[in-house]
């Protein structure tokens, strides 16, 4: 049986340093369908050819194109005890997709198939909130700092280049709520989804990183 790992959280939420950390943890290769899909275009294979005409249009690309794309990826023998998902599934839709590629798996391989593990960040949107309008970065390496709790060295400058630190335009509190309001909106079905299956697993991300990390190695072994 192989273990497929997907998480759920909002932005701001520390679930990207999370899961390339549990990538390395694991040995499983950390699969992230947009750059999936990129490459496919760039490499112009057949379902890249397809997915760049309906893009091109401004469409999105059909389900069933990302669902073939997602299954050729996770032939490979790298995928073969396990992986995990970033980025998808997105939608109930995508996460019943899901089911089917790995029914295509299971015949594939032969094996038992897959146990997916959903993987919920929750973190209480004033928090969220708060690390956002927090937060600042360095305009020539893009390195991140946080007022609160991840500060420069010499206030309002990077620590690397020594250059002014400065404020993305969208990291204000309004654009932030929405943003929020937005993802919650999209995630609340994905998480009742996982959850009627008994497949969801909760994590208390307003902790610091190293607690946060112990928890979510708890729920994966
Ligand atoms: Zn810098």
């Amino acid at each position: 049986m192989k273990n497929v790992f997907i998480f759920l959280g909002p932005p701001g939420s520390g679930k990207g340093t999370q899961t390339s950390r549990l990538a390395e943890e694991l040995n499983f290769p950390h699969i992230d369908t947009g750059s999936l899909l990129r490459q496919n275009i760039k490499e112009q294979t057949p379902y890249g050819i397809e997915a760049k005409k309906y893009m091109d249009k401004g469409q999105l690309v059909p389900i069933e194109i990302v669902q073939d794309i997602i299954f050729e990826r996770l032939k490979k023998d790298d995928a073969k005890n396990g992986y995990i998902l970033d980025g998808y599934p997105r939608s109930v839709e995508q996460a019943e997709a899901l089911e089917v590629i790995h029914e295509k798996l299971k015949e594939y391989w032969n094996d038992n198939g897959a146990k997916v593990t959903a993987v919920y960040f929750d973190v209480p949107m004033e928090k969220l909130v708060e690390r956002l309008v927090n937060r600042r970065s360095c305009p020539m390496c893009g390195e991140i700092y946080n007022l609160k709790n991840k500060k420069p060295l010499k206030e309002g400058f990077c620590d690397k280049c020594g250059v002014e630190l400065v404020q993305r335009t969208d990291d204000n509190e309004e654009t932030a709520r929405l943003r929020f309001e937005t993802y919650n909106k999209e995630t609340k079905p994905l998480l009742d989804y996982y959850g009627n299956k008994n497949n969801l697993k909760t994590i208390d991300a307003d902790k610091d990183i190293e607690e946060v990390w112990n928890n979510l190695l708890k729920v994966v072994k």
